[in-house]
């Protein structure tokens, strides 16, 4: 039966996974109190792309249709909602530049299969025909036609504005030990990695990736300029064209994954590697635009990933009825965080199962450290 009366939910965590919480909660009726404590946050430095391919094997991402249609639905109705319409959502096609012949052939055959991935992309082609007069790549590319961005600073800036005239943003820290807040009928830990000591003791692990992206930009004619014809470059590493801004062209570069680096400060090494690994995807021209691009941020976060790269959304292990979670949003927050809020509140509010995929009691080490879990 769906639950009509005005819960008061309490989210703590101001980043992606804490501002889509915050917004389904508060659409569904309930009274939301936004915490965070401004620690350093992974959804402040993400470029925000989403794109339904993964290009390690040419196939649909987990559940892209469903998690695509969820994410363009969320985002938007928080565009018009917020009389932002237009300015955080943005389409912006992918050119995957293939690395051999060999790639290409694999990719090409899933067009023979009538593979799930074509709905998304489209069949090898030359550089020429793509308009990709500055890329080289013998081997031609591939081009994702349903892949984008969400400013994802722009959208937790402008919910942050709305919840604080609500009065409901505080400035405020949590861990699991508080507990649920006097008269709230749920907490949802929405810290990233700032709850992983926690969640490691009860068997959730949430490993810090750190990640270094640049903001690049050029002239947007003439000597300098780099021409992209409106898409995202990725050869390995990605060129995102965002905005012109100041009469420049504006750029992201990214990004870099490491395991070992457990704050996140940027690393200078990593600028040096982000471009030089772009520039293989250039001709000379090219290669010199990115060499004397501006560098205008160079910034670094930790993502907070699971070990099967799947968020974990529910009750918080071991804690009392009402203290709930959502982590684990990885490299794909943007594309995977609305449908997992959407899984929370369902489920929270209407009793809808969670789906298996998302539950904590998939681990078994969750099943070892909280024997008679139940979800
Ligand atoms: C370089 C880089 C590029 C990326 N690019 C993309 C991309 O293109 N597309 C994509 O989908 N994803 C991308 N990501 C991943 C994306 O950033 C994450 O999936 C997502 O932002 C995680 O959101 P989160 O809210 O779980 O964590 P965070 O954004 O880290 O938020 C956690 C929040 O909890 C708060 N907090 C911590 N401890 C406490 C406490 N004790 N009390 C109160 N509050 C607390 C912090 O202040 C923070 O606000 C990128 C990440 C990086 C680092």
């Amino acid at each position: 039966m769906t639950q009509t009366a005005k819960q008061r939910i309490v989210v703590v965590g101001r980043g992606l996974a804490g501002a889509l919480v915050a917004w389904k909660f508060a659409e569904r009726g309930c009274d939301v109190q936004w915490w965070g404590n401004g620690a350093a946050s992974a959804s402040r430095v993400a470029a925000g792309m989403f794109n339904p391919v993964s290009f390690r094997r040419v196939v649909e991402v987990w559940n892209a249709a469903e998690h695509l249609a969820e994410m363009r639905a969320t985002v938007q109705g928080i565009e018009a909602a917020l009389g932002r319409t237009g300015q955080l959502l943005h389409d912006v096609p992918v050119a995957k530049v293939f690395a051999n012949g060999e790639y290409r052939d694999t990719w090409d055959a899933r067009w023979d299969e009538n593979h799930g991935v074509c709905q998304w992309a489209t069949e090898g082609e030359d550089l020429a025909g793509a308009g990709l007069t500055r890329v080289e790549g013998p081997a031609g590319v591939g081009r994702v036609h349903a892949s984008g961005w969400v400013d994802v600073p722009q959208l937790l800036d402008a919910l942050e504005r709305h919840f604080d005239a609500l009065g409901a943003l505080h400035d405020r820290a949590w861990s699991v030990k508080d507990g649920l807040p006097e008269g709230a009928n749920a907490v949802v830990d929405c810290r990233g990695v700032g709850a992983a000591e926690e969640l490691t003791l009860v068997g959730v692990t949430v490993n810090p990736n750190h990640g270094d992206v640049l903001t690049l930009s050029t002239p947007v004619e003439g000597a300098g300029s780099l021409d992209t014809n409106g898409h995202n470059i990725n050869n390995g590493k990605w060129l995102l064209p965002t905005e012109l801004k100041d009469g420049r062209q504006w750029w992201r570069l990214g990004a870099t994954y490491s395991w070992h680096r457990l704050t996140p400060t940027p690393d200078p090494q990593a600028a040096v590697e982000l471009r030089a690994h772009m520039a293989k995807a250039f001709d000379e021209e090219g290669r010199t635009a990115l060499r004397g691009a501006r560098l205008e941020a160079h910034q670094a976060g930790l993502r907070p990933a699971s070990p099967d790269r799947r968020p974990t959304v529910g009750p918080w292990p071991g804690q009392p009825r009402g203290v709930l979670m959502l982590n684990g949003l990885g490299t794909r927050g943007v594309l995977v965080g609305p449908a997992a809020a959407e899984s929370l509140v369902a489920w929270w509010l209407d009793g809808v199962e969670m789906p298996e995929e998302m539950r904590a009691t998939r681990f078994k080490s969750v099943r070892a450290h909280v024997p008679g879990f139940q979800e």
